[in-house]
């Protein structure tokens, strides 16, 4: 997986789940996330923008969102990148891991600069986008290159001590970053509809897999392998 912010450590600032704001309960159907060093958002995943747009309509609780840019992904899965400053992206437009869809802003429901990320399984309820991409879902700091070295070892079963041989450069940050950007981009050589194809999997098998929160990392490993 790859972060939502083009490239630096990000601090979540709102975690998924039950909370109070402004002394109202309510439910926080993503997680909030600043970017330290850069303002420029990614997509997380090779898909299709399903939505680019600015609801004014205050009875449309998606005004709530202001600019935003929601993305299809080959998993099925629906990401959602709201608050936007600017939308880099239109309807329809095809989109891979990695590239500019957007720029960081304070616009619909928002009291300062921030990203609501969140995700939609079949663009239904709302699941834990912490753990989607592997995130502690909790106030935090992440560094980029402890996050992206261990997507690249895990993915490429390098060594701890290969991991700690890169990372004394300096330039160690924007390799791993890289490097995880650009598996994640392989994504979709052989997509899910493929493989489900290919392997003739029933569809109570698919939806058993789906259900689970590996199921993205599951497709992608085995469309990378056929
Ligand atoms: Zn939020």
């Amino acid at each position: 997986m790859i972060l939502p912010i083009e490239k630096g450590d990000i601090r979540i600032t709102s975690p998924y789940g039950d909370r109070i704001l402004y002394g109202v309960h309510g439910f926080h159907g993503g997680i909030d996330i600043v970017g330290t060093s850069s303002d420029n958002i990614v997509s997380v995943t090779n898909g299709t923008v399903l939505w680019s747009q600015m609801v004014t309509d205050r009875n449309n609780p998606s005004w709530e969102w202001g600019n935003y840019v929601a993305v299809m992904g080959e998993d099925g899965c629906t990401i959602y990148y709201c608050h936007l400053a600017e939308r880099k992206v239109k309807q329809g437009d095809r989109v891979k891991a990695g590239d500019v869809i957007g720029v960081m802003g304070n616009t619909g429901h928002s009291s300062g600069k921030h990203l609501h990320f969140e995700v939609r399984p079949k663009n239904v309820k709302a699941v834990n986008a912490a753990d989607y991409l592997w995130l502690p879902n909790a106030v935090t700091y992440i560094s980029e290159k402890e996050y992206y070295s261990d997507e690249v070892c895990k993915i490429c079963g390098f060594t701890s001590g290969t991991r700690a041989y890169m990372n004394k450069y300096t330039w160690a940050a924007d390799l791993w970053r890289k490097l995880a950007i650009a598996l994640r981009r392989l994504e979709g050589k052989c997509g899910r509809d493929t493989i489900i194809k290919r392997c003739g999997f029933l569809p109570h098998t698919v939806k058993y897999i789906d259900e689970y929160k590996f199921a993205s990392e599951f497709w992608r490993k085995l469309g990378e392998r056929m």
